[in-house]
């Protein structure tokens, strides 16, 4: 008997699929995968992600978990900020209840982390007690986001998140990219791939970074749900590996002054309902179609408002300065690692087919922000940019020449009490999230400015690496 067997048994009010029966859905399919080598005792974690964008939640006994499943939550968690408190002047405060409610499709088993028992671990999307979603829940918002865009336009995307992090606890030199490094790291690089792989995360490639003791994990595209929990569950299997080591590892966007920074990079194609590319047109500029153009045309409208959300740490300017390979202005590049939406290169070696190829890579985010929030407000801007058919916004070309022929580019936020200020003036961007969200967002993001920025810099980019 299956693991999956022995939990739908053991739950009286269960509806067992027999043969004949209508199958199983997708997300029992998936339990039944994953769980397949787990132990009853094991537990299982069901998790969210909020405004501070560290993984939350509660854990359970298998033995007791199955589809009907839901855990208790609190609406007053949305205000617990990076400093990881709970911020006053919210709309929340100690009453009300929601519930964690269980996507069984996004289940993973996370097996192979030495020392360290399997982490069973599925993702939750937050809803009242009712189950009507909750108007507040990160992961919904991506969702209907992409819902959105496959109803009113006809449109699907794939997604990877790509991460950048320091290990704090290596000593001695660094050279970019090299074996040494990457030797340094072992066995854990090796044991970050397998886990990876074995929790069906797909893992593309590792590699040592440019900065001094950084390091990079990527991830192959998938459905942008999929992809932004699989974003989650890769900085938890690299805590959980590094700490499982005595080794320590950090996202923070900067983590010393002058130090190269660490980025979460979103990439994304455009495919119609049949898997086909929406972004190639050879016949124009950089090979973007026109829809890819009005879809790029609104990420880079609305970037300077997003940015308060997808560069939430009071440190996250430190990283987006020019020079840096992120990005400080609002542009589509063509293969340009400072802007803040890049046309990526394409591999046509041995005649390979560029078409399905080309695609977008989004560069503001840091690990401050909320995967499931980053990627739905990049489809909504985009969305924006559609509806009102918007032309291709320029295409810098070369490199950036701020001084003299690109000094007038929209620059993004100088640091995060503008960014607030910006997304408060932008209706569009401001409208996509519930007063009560803002209320939150706001409070919990001023409260932290306020207390990080009275420290000198040193010590705030300490505060973030020891939380990120
Ligand atoms: N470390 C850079 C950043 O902060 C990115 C470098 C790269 O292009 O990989 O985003
Ligand atoms: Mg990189």
């Amino acid at each position: 008997m299956t693991l999956t067997d022995q939990i739908l048994t053991a739950r009286p009010n269960h509806k067992r699929t027999r043969e004949g029966d209508q199958p199983v859905s997708i997300g029992a399919e998936r339990m039944s995968k994953q769980l397949q080598d787990a132990d009853l005792d094991e537990l299982i974690f069901v998790a969210t992600t909020g405004i501070a964008a560290r993984t939350e939640g509660r854990s359970m006994r298998l033995a007791d978990f199955d589809e009907s499943s839901s855990l208790g939550w609190v609406p007053a968690n949305l205000g617990i900020g990076s400093l990881g408190h709970i911020v006053s002047d919210i709309p929340y405060g100690s009453t009300g209840d929601l519930r964690l409610k269980p996507d069984l499709g996004s289940l993973a088993r996370v097996d192979g982390i030495p020392g360290r028992p399997p982490l069973n671990i599925v993702f939750a999307d937050l809803v009242n007690t009712d189950g009507s979603p909750w108007e507040n829940c990160p992961r919904t918002f991506l969702r209907n986001a992409v819902e959105e865009l496959h109803t009113e336009f006809g449109i699907t995307t794939r997604s990877s998140f790509e991460h950048e992090f320091v290990d704090v606890s290596a000593t001695g030199d660094h050279h970019p990219f090299s074996l040494q490094a990457f030797r340094r790291a072992e066995p854990i690089g090796s044991q970050l791939m397998t886990v990876l792989h074995r929790a069906g995360l797909d893992p593309e490639t590792w590699l040592p970074e440019y900065g001094r003791h950084q390091y990079e994990i990527t991830v192959a595209p998938t459905d942008p749900l999929s992809a932004a929990d699989r974003a989650i569950l890769v900085r938890d299997i690299v805590y959980d590996l590094f700490d499982a080591h005595g080794r320590e590892a950090t996202f923070a966007p900067v983590v010393a002054p002058g130090e190269t920074g660490n980025g979460v990079h979103v990439h994304f194609g455009l495919d119609d309902a049949d898997g086909n590319t929406l972004v190639f047109d050879p016949a124009r500029p950089a090979r973007l179609s026109r829809v890819a153009g009005s879809f790029a045309a609104g990420i880079v409208r609305h970037g300077p408002a997003m940015a308060a959300l997808f560069a939430p740490l009071a440190t996250s300017y430190l990283r987006l300065a020019p020079h840096n390979w992120s990005t400080s202005r609002a542009f589509l590049g063509l293969q340009n690692r400072e802007a803040l939406l890049r046309i990526c290169p394409t591999n046509e070696i041995d005649g390979r087919d560029p078409s399905s190829q080309l695609h977008f890579e989004f560069r503001g985010g840091d690990i401050g922000a909320n995967p499931w929030i980053l990627l739905g407000m990049i489809l909504r801007a985009g969305m924006q940019g559609l509806r009102e058919e918007l032309e291709t916004p320029d295409i810098i070309v070369g490199e950036l020449d701020l001084d003299n022929r690109h000094a007038g580019l929209t620059k993004l936020p100088r640091d995060l009490e503008a960014a607030l200020d910006t997304l408060k003036a932008d209706e569009l961007v401001s409208g996509w999230f519930s007063p009560s969200f803002l209320a939150t967002f706001d409070a919990v993001k001023r409260d932290e400015f306020a207390s990080v920025q009275a420290r000198p810099l040193a010590e705030q980019c300490e505060v973030y690496a020891r939380v990120y």
